[in-house]
């Protein structure tokens, strides 16, 4: 029996399928609602993964792919699929994401939506927007940027010149949104923030059930976007042919600010310094403020970060903020893992630690069997990342922060601050204070086995 070559197999990966984040990017977007095309389970993964983490309802529909579609096409299960969500939930915008059935048995999703509109009459009354995401291609991360791409490109107009500043978010909680909003305000009042999930995936409680949660970026507005002043885009890694801020620029010569996700000092000046520019105006007095007392709470937990070894993991974006937070700061991120493939993340993150005399192993495409045994191999003490690194936390018993994507063992994600310098701060609080923990929880006995044990012996 010929062996088999274990070499490329991922076992427990530190990563979700591409309609994953493309539906996460339509939820943002007001009055949207989403079908997968494929069989039923791709869409419950995702609704469940979406509902748990946000702790909201998650609507989204499947195109419900049998054998007999498989075989013969699933056009007449995509048409009529459209049929009853547009029945049922009168979006203005439908995101038809494809599965990896969809694409192997090579759907062309274009042709059947162009048809459908026609036969429905729908032109001007539904903008219905197809993303190619087979989950064997690439991960949520591209998914996510490769919808935003795909709406700009659908929806984006030939317009005036505007005063809007086009914001382009990655993969932040709802609060990190808001406060987006808020720092971005001290520079203008014409901010468009694609997606904005900041209401739609965090409601205010109301008596009555909308099946389509209020708030979302505008498709009015996304019109608007390739006449803007700039884009920033929050995707500092992210490939060309995924990137919405790339497209306005190619096509409408919108100037294009591509940066990291705003968590630690250098990163937040990054973004507040584009802004800056963009607008032609100075830092206002409060940003520095929050700046100075950043610097202050850096200070005062330096002397217990020394000691952090930390392995992080999740999209690349959030893993390179999130390293940059920790170099920063004295704790090595010894370990960083992403289930993406991103040379760029590996060479800044390395660069920078060698800056600040740190050694790093940055493993991408990878997944948690392949970290749980690094774990112990490299002393780490803090694990950084999503829930799915609780099975390394039980396994080694090493405390982990949850950041990012898919958080569903604790609630509150979504409200979770970790963007701008009160963000940077909250979450560095909460990586020193783990650590202190660690420190006193057993202070006594390391005290006991390194000293009292010798003298008794003596
Ligand atoms: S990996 Fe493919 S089959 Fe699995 S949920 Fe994603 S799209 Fe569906």
């Amino acid at each position: 029996m010929s062996k088999r070559n274990y070499t490329n197999l991922n076992v427990n990966p530190c990563k979700m399928c591409m309609p994953m984040g493309g539906s996460l990017a339509f939820k943002g977007i007001e009055k949207s609602m989403i079908i997968i095309h494929g069989s039923q389970g791709c869409s419950t993964y995702i609704r469940r993964h979406i509902a748990a983490h946000y702790n909201e309802p998650v609507d989204i529909a499947s195109s419900s792919l049998t054998e007999e579609g498989t075989v013969y096409g699933g056009s007449s299960n995509l048409k009529k699929g459209l049929k009853n969500l547009i029945r049922l939930y009168q979006p203005s915008v439908i995101g038809v994401l494809t599965t990896c059935l969809a694409e192997t048995i090579g759907e062309d999703i274009q042709g059947i939506i162009r048809e459908f509109i026609l036969e429905e009459d729908l032109e001007d009354k539904v903008h219905i927007i197809p993303v190619s995401t087979p989950g064997y291609q690439a991960t949520q991360y591209e998914g996510y940027y490769y919808a935003l791409r795909q709406m700009v490109e659908n929806l984006a107009e030939e317009v005036a010149h505007n005063e809007y500043i086009n914001i382009v978010v990655s993969d932040v909680t709802c609060e990190d949104i808001r406060e987006l909003k808020r720092i971005a305000s001290f520079f203008s009042d014409k901010i468009i923030i694609l997606p904005d999930i900041s209401d739609t995936l965090d409601a205010p409680y109301t008596s009555e059930y909308s099946k389509l949660l209020s708030g979302g970026t505008k498709i009015n507005k996304i019109k608007l976007m390739g006449g803007a002043r700039a884009t920033v885009e929050i995707g500092a890694l992210i490939k060309d042919a995924y990137s919405p801020g790339k497209y306005l620029e190619e096509t409408y010569g919108v100037p294009l600010y591509k940066i990291s996700v705003p968590i630690g000092l250098e990163y937040v000046d990054e973004f507040i310094k584009a802004l800056s520019q963009i607008t032609h105006k100075t830092i206002p007095k409060e940003l520095e403020l929050e700046r100075g007392r950043m610097l202050d709470g850096m200070i005062d937990s330096h002397k217990y970060n020394g000691e952090g070894v930390g392995a992080i993991f999740g999209s690349p974006e959030l893993n390179l903020a999130i390293s940059s937070l920790c170099i920063e700061n004295g704790l090595t991120p010894k370990l960083v893992m992403t289930g993406s493939k991103s040379k760029k993340l590996k060479e800044i993150i390395e660069e920078k630690a060698k800056r600040f005399h740190m050694e790093t192993i940055v493993l991408e495409d990878s997944d948690f069997s392949t970290l749980q045994p690094m774990v112990k191999q490299c002393g780490i003490n803090i694990l950084i990342g999503s829930s799915d690194g609780k099975f390394v936390k039980e396994k080694v018993k090493v405390p982990l922060i949850r950041v990012g994507f898919p958080i569903h063992d604790q609630i509150g994600a979504q409200r979770k601050l970790n963007v701008g310098y009160k963000g940077s701060l909250r979450l560095l609080d909460e990586m020193t204070n783990t650590l202190m923990d660690l420190k006193h929880d057993d202070y006594r006995d390391r005290m006991y086995d390194d000293y009292y044990t010798p003298l008794l012996k003596a």
